[in-house]
């Protein structure tokens, strides 16, 4: 295999139909930055957007602007406007608290739609905080429990006592995803329904949760969607759930009429039921100039990039970095936009690229993870990228030697 070559990269620059979307962000110099995907950087809209919001609508609309100023609709109005990148409709997503705490309320309000079942089945190894929630959840249901079995093995354990399969669409660390009609199908079939969480789905790759039979999900705003840290997260709940669906956190911004301040709890039509408490007024402003950036991407362009993308940095890591194994599935389809390597020293190794400017994401125990965010990442980034990676594994491999000797 012959290296690739800078002058290669810089042809593929050149050729990128998304490179002006690169001016819609404010990027340090000097930084190539491959950790979108754990927190998105800031678009340049963003910072007028909280001004106007602070100074105009706080500070001289003061209590007026929850209707003047749309406060009240902020959060069905933003969750209309990611829906389309879920393949959903704009009924069906509301934006509320934490991804953790949306994953609370739909694995609670998800298996009490199976009643008579126990068990919530998740994936061994998944992001921490859904098994914390899964755990917290089962322990609020009638005999409840939580199930962790491996990926391989997740089909087959699907059985009569199975409420509610709850997994990441896209593995955080790997970049495995998977089939999300195929894993839909296998828990009807069962009757069972599946908690789907997107956050390194939404803005990573193709959604289209209607046509895959989708029941619910979660997501997160300030990752691949760029909403700012800390960003409100995202309740998708199918339209045929609405008539039975119930929130076990009935706060009242999720009330049919709050501002009627009735002691009796109604909850508001379908997902909007789902926000609780009072809307983060300042968090919403950005993560919807995050979102409506999105709404005038190509998005077929931005997924085909990031296989780009992909194939570029695992070519270029095969030849110049030999020591990396590559965990992420090479088929565009089977993962998300992002690539992982183990490596014994992932940790030294990733201290030294983001010595160099070069930021990705060292996960334990061993994993060096990069984010592939094709509206602001180019290819020579990526050269430049792969070759601090080399230089760091070498640097790396010498200092072992160094210990050994
Ligand atoms: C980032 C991430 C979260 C984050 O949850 P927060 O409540 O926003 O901190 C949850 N689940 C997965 C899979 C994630 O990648």
């Amino acid at each position: 295999m012959s290296a690739i070559t800078l002058d290669e990269a810089r042809a593929l620059d050149k050729r990128d139909v998304l490179a002006p979307w690169r001016e819609a962000f404010i990027l340090p110099q000097g930084v190539i930055y491959l950790d979108g995907n754990s927190l998105g950087p800031l678009p340049r809209t963003t910072p007028a957007r909280l001004a106007q919001v602070v100074e105009r609508e706080w500070g001289c609309g003061l209590i007026r602007s929850w209707t003047d100023a749309g406060w009240l609709e902020a959060q069905t109005r933003i969750g209309g406007k990611i829906a389309r990148l879920l393949g959903a409709a704009p009924e069906e997503v509301v934006v509320a608290d934490s991804t953790s705490i949306n994953l609370f309320k739909l694995m609670v309000a998800g298996a009490r739609l199976r009643p008579g079942r126990r068990t919530i089945l998740i994936e061994a190894g998944d992001f921490p905080t859904d098994r914390h929630m899964a755990e917290a959840a089962a322990r609020v249901l009638p005999g409840g429990r939580v199930a962790a079995v491996a990926r391989e093995a997740l089909v087959d354990a699907i059985d009569a006592d199975t409420a509610l399969v709850v997994l990441c669409h896209v593995h955080y660390r790997s970049g495995a995803r998977h089939g999300m009609a195929a894993m839909n199908a296998a828990a009807h079939a069962a009757g069972a329904l599946v908690l789907w969480d997107l956050s390194h789905s939404a803005g990573a790759v193709g959604l289209d949760l209607s046509a895959c039979g989708a029941d619910l999900a979660v997501g997160c705003g300030y990752k691949f969607l760029n909403g700012g840290p800390g960003a409100p997260a995202f309740v998708y709940v199918a339209a045929q759930w609405h008539g039975a669906i119930e929130t076990p956190l009935p706060g009242w911004f999720g009330h049919r009429a709050p501002f009627d301040f009735a002691a009796a709890y109604e909850g508001a039509e379908g997902v909007a039921r789902f926000a609780c408490g009072t809307a983060p007024v300042l968090g919403l402003a950005a993560l919807e100039s995050g979102v409506d950036l999105w709404l005038g991407v190509d998005t077929g362009a931005v997924f085909a990039k990031s296989a780009a993308l992909f194939a570029f940095f695992a070519e270029m890591a095969a030849d110049r970095c030999p020591d990396l194994a590559l965990i992420t599935p090479v088929q565009a389809g089977a993962r998300g936009s992002h690539i992982s390597f183990a490596h014994p020293q992932a940790s030294s190794i990733m201290a030294d690229l983001v010595a160099r400017g070069i930021i990705g994401d060292f996960r334990p125990p061993d994993i060096l993870r990069f984010g592939l965010t094709p509206l602001y990442l180019g290819f020579e980034e990526v050269w430049r990228a792969v070759s601090g990676l080399a230089d760091a594994c070498e640097a790396s491999a010498r200092n072992g030697a160094n210990h050994l000797a």
